[in-house]
């Protein structure tokens, strides 16, 4: 994918979580909060710390991590991440679609950066961890989001 349809579709995806954005419901902030509940009790430390998280982390994580290829341990531990940022779409908090385990290191690099913005900036500064992380690209999800803004 080159840089300009990179950014087409980074463009589009804003779009559509903007304009979703402001339409949030009350259901939709209960739903954040049942999210911030499973992911965590107290603290602010960003892996699972209820034992429904923690076994969610279990299952769907290896020894290591998607993105960077090294060992978890090494790597400051296994954090849940949005892959779309979920400052921006708060009702994916809780889809599971958008949750993958990667390590503390590659999650606080990757912080509240976009999707595809944060492809670009792995593209470029680890051009070898790349194939990691378009691959993990969240397809099935934007597409979700094309169709229902395309319904509209
Ligand atoms: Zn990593």
């Amino acid at each position: 994918m080159d840089d300009q349809s990179l950014e087409a579709l980074f463009k589009q995806a804003d779009k559509i979580g903007k304009k979703r954005y402001h339409k949030l419901t009350v259901q939709d902030f209960e739903d954040y909060r049942r999210f911030d509940y499973w992911r965590y009790i107290n603290g602010d430390y960003e892996c699972g710390t209820t034992q429904q998280s923690r076994d969610w982390v279990h299952e769907n994580s290896e020894l290591y991590c998607p993105i960077c290829d090294r060992k978890f341990s090494t790597r400051g531990g296994k954090t849940i991440d949005h892959k779309l940022p979920r400052a921006q779409y708060p009702w994916l908090s809780l889809d599971f679609r958008n949750l993958w385990v990667i390590c503390q290191h590659c999650n606080q690099e990757k912080s509240d950066m976009h999707w595809y913005e944060y492809e670009h900036y792995v593209f470029v500064h680890y051009p070898k961890l790349y194939s990691n992380v378009s691959f993990a690209r969240p397809t099935v999800l934007l597409q979700t989001l094309k169709t229902e803004d395309a319904s509209e």
